[in-house]
């Protein structure tokens, strides 16, 4: 649209200078015939002048008296009438052949400053010319300054005094004729073409002759000036004032031409005006454009892709319905359509989710109420063997206080240990029954940390590490107080089940309860326990899930170690329940360090001294150690226990071991008369210790030992397997004393031991 605009643009200026230049080029033309008129004219006048009797008189008369008084009056008369009918003949003149200038007529009075024209440049001219020749030439007229014409013509006459055979005519003089040019520079400057085209008559500078003769008010103050061009050419000319013009010339005479201009402004005005429009027009068009471009986007593109946006962001919020309008077959076409299939796909996926949700809260809710079922079930079974269970302990507390000798004393003993091991799995398993129905309450009573907690804790576990040979530290830090509010009876549960676990995966070294107070805070403590082992550690990937309940490090744990994998949930949940925080960090085969903190309440500074004064040392220590000559391998407590009394009771030595490496090694380094085996034990059981043993036996030539295998099969088959294995016999748990002493006796006892009836 630019191109065409500017094509336009030019091909309109084109036209309207090819307009105005043949206007001018015309008036030109025409101005310069009337010049040629008037110099025709003029012509005509200087013959018709010379061919006068009067002009011929009075060239010829010699006499001068005559001449000047009369014949020089006559011509002069013919001249001034020449004159009054061409009023632009400003001076008709004689010259003699020397130059002289005899008879002068001039309209106007101006003083003649020269009369001898021998030197002037046009009288050479003149001289130069024919008879019948006439010469033009502009010039200014050196009298009054004016541009004028002057034609000049010989006057060749015959001497009437000479025969007229002979008659040659000779020069008598030259006839002048002088034309002003002002008129026809006035009526050159009448001419008008376009607005402001006008006519003028230049001289050879290109400067306006007789500018004094220009209305003000047509031109510039300072004219421009405009030299002479060649053929129809046009220039440019620019006045002071710094306006322009387009203009032509043609040449009149002696350098004088005519010039035709117009302000180029003229010309320039319809094609601004135009370019104006054309500029409008094309913006209006861009505009137009644009508008249409943006409508057609908009329609196809735009709102599409808004629609696409509106109903992505609903689909975001989870509404499906919402569809996109296909408009168009092209690519945002193909995309509106595979968005509304994909909102089909979600619709159906979005039902089936719903279903298989529907389906899962309904199996979450059976789980759930299973669960509660179970923690029901849970609680209301621990109750109810609580309650038998108390009858069992108070009934054991009480023959415990009905005089019996020391042996009953130690077999009630152990009944209230193993009444108690119950009790602790029965109080376990209600406070996780208890912790997972959120009716777990805790006691906030002032309380003494050593007395009332560690002491009660540490003691009796002391005993259980001594018959391990482990060491058992209770440490307290710096400044820890010990008159503390909470509930003492829970941290003691935490404790028992961490040092509990402590001793029970530590086969050598020590198990270390370390106190600290972290933080304090007005009123309260937050205090950091540690229990450290050197025992058999967990391993890394087991650390994770090692407080979930009924979680163990891996299952042959439970074979070996037994326990029902409650513990540290419960004790978790205690923790937490309190407001702290539980941890664990663990080296396999080199020791575990857990640690748990806890916030309790501060009490009276009073209470705190009188309790510090109490806690002087923390080591509790006392390895213990125990031997005989027979061999008992078991793994179960209570049943070493009622073993070791029967054996102590029938006199003999009992060395324990509790799996067949042990006892294998036990054999190795000492010498036994008899081993009582048990069969399923932890590591190496009792049928793969008397194998091995015995094949030991037959590499190295020593005696047989008996072996007899004490189990809770006691089936034939097992007796069978017993004695496969290379045992010597079988005795069936539970087994009295009786049973266990005809056993020995059947088994030839040693003559060198002691056996008690
Ligand atoms: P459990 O009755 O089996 O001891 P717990 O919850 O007390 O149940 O312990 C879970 C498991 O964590 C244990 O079976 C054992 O594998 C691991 N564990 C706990 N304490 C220790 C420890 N001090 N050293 C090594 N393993 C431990």
């Amino acid at each position: 649209m630019g191109v065409v605009a500017w094509s336009a643009y030019q091909q309109l200026a084109e036209n309207i200078r090819t307009r105005l230049e043949t206007v001018a080029v015309d008036l030109l033309a025409r101005e310069r015939a009337h010049f040629e008129r008037i110099i025709a004219n003029g012509s005509a006048s200087l013959r018709v002048l010379e061919a006068t009797p009067i002009a011929k008189q009075y060239m010829m008369t010699e006499d001068e008296a005559i001449r000047y008084n009369v014949s020089q009056v006559a011509l002069l008369n013919t001249f001034a009438i020449h004159q009054q009918q061409h009023p632009h003949y400003s001076e008709l003149r004689i010259l003699l052949p020397d130059g002289y200038e005899d008879a002068r007529r001039t309209v106007e009075f101006t003083p003649n400053q020269t009369e001898d024209e021998a030197q002037s440049p046009f009288f050479r001219q003149w001289q130069a010319l024919d008879g019948v020749q006439i010469s033009r030439i502009v010039t200014r007229n050196p009298d009054n300054g004016e541009t004028v014409l002057l034609l000049g013509k010989k006057i060749m006459l015959v001497d009437p005094s000479v025969a007229p055979v002979n008659a040659i005519p000779e020069l008598r003089g030259y006839l002048g004729l002088t034309l002003s040019l002002k008129p026809y520079v006035r009526l050159l400057e009448t001419n008008r073409f376009g607005k402001t085209g006008r006519l003028l008559l230049t001289n050879s500078q290109g400067e306006p002759i007789d500018i004094d003769s220009i209305s003000a008010d047509n031109y510039p103050d300072e004219m421009a000036r405009f030299p002479a061009l060649k053929g129809s050419a046009s220039a440019r000319a620019i006045a002071e004032n710094g306006e322009s013009f387009i203009y032509w010339t043609l040449p009149l005479q002696d350098g004088i031409h005519i010039t035709a201009f117009v302000a180029e402004a003229e010309l320039l005005a319809p094609t601004r005006q135009l370019a104006l429009r054309v500029m409008t027009v094309s913006l209006i068009g861009v505009i137009a454009l644009i508008l249409s471009i943006y409508a057609i986007t908009r329609h196809l593109l735009i709102d599409p892709l808004n629609q696409l946006n509106t109903i992505a962001r609903a689909v975001g919020q989870g509404d499906f319905k919402q569809r996109i309008e296909v408009r168009s077959y092209d690519e945002i076409g193909n995309l509106s359509a595979a968005f509304n299939e994909m909102q089909e796909r979600l619709i159906q996926s979005q039902t089936e989710i719903d279903a298989y949700q529907r389906e899962l809260e309904c199996k979450v809710e059976q789980a759930e109420s299973a669960n509660r079922a179970k923690s029901e079930f849970l609680a209301k079974m621990s109750h109810e063997i609580r309650t038998p269970m108390n009858g069992v302990i108070g009934g054991l507390d009480l023959l415990n206080t009905s005089g019996l000798n020391p042996q009953q004393g130690r077999f009630v003993q152990i009944a209230q240990g193993s009444a108690d091991s119950l009790l602790a799995i029965i109080n376990d398993i209600l406070d996780f029954s208890k912790i997972e129905a959120n009716r777990l309450e805790l006691e906030d009573i002032g309380f003494s940390l050593k007395d009332d907690v560690i002491d009660p804790v540490i003691d009796p576990l002391k005993l259980k590490a001594q018959e391990k040979g482990l060491q058992v530290y209770a440490q307290f830090g710096e400044g820890v107080p010990l008159a503390l509010c909470g509930d003492p009876m829970r941290v003691r549960q935490i404790l028992i089940n961490l040092i509990g676990n402590a001793i029970k995966f530590t086969d050598q070294g020590s198990v270390r309860l370390h106190t600290s107070e972290r933080e304090r805070q007005s009123g309260r403590s937050l205090l950091h326990f540690e229990i450290l082992d050197t025992g058999i550690g967990i391993e890394g990937d087991q650390l994770a899930g090692i407080f979930s309940s009924f979680s163990q490090a891996d299952n042959s744990t439970s074979r070996r170690y037994g326990g029902t994998g409650l513990g540290l949930a419960i004790s978790k949940q205690l923790v937490e329940l309190m407001g702290g925080q539980i941890g664990v960090d663990s080296m396999p085969g080199r020791g575990t360090r857990f640690w748990f903190d806890i916030p309790f309440g501060r009490q009276s500074q009073a209470q705190q001294e009188a309790l510090e004064r109490d806690t002087a040392s923390s080591d509790r220590t006392a390895p213990a150690s125990l031997s005989t000559r027979v061999l008992l391998a078991e793994d179960n407590l209570v049943n070493v226990e009622i073993c070791r009394e029967m054996l102590d009771i029938l006199g003999c030595d009992v060395s324990v071991v509790n799996n067949g490496e042990d006892a294998l090694q036990a054999l190795a380094s000492n010498r036994f008369d008899m081993v009582l085996m048990d069969c399923q034990m932890p590591i190496m059981d009792g049928y793969q210790a008397t194998r091995e043993w015995r094949r030991r036996e037959q590499q190295t030539q020593e005696p047989r030992i008996p072996i007899i295998a004490v189990t809770a099969n006691a089936m034939e088959a097992d007796r069978q397997q017993a004695l496969e294995a290379g045992m010597d016999d079988h005795l069936g748990k539970p087994y009295v004393l009786q049973e266990l002493k005809e056993m020995l006796l059947r088994w030839q006892w040693d003559g060198e031991s002691q056996m008690a009836s």
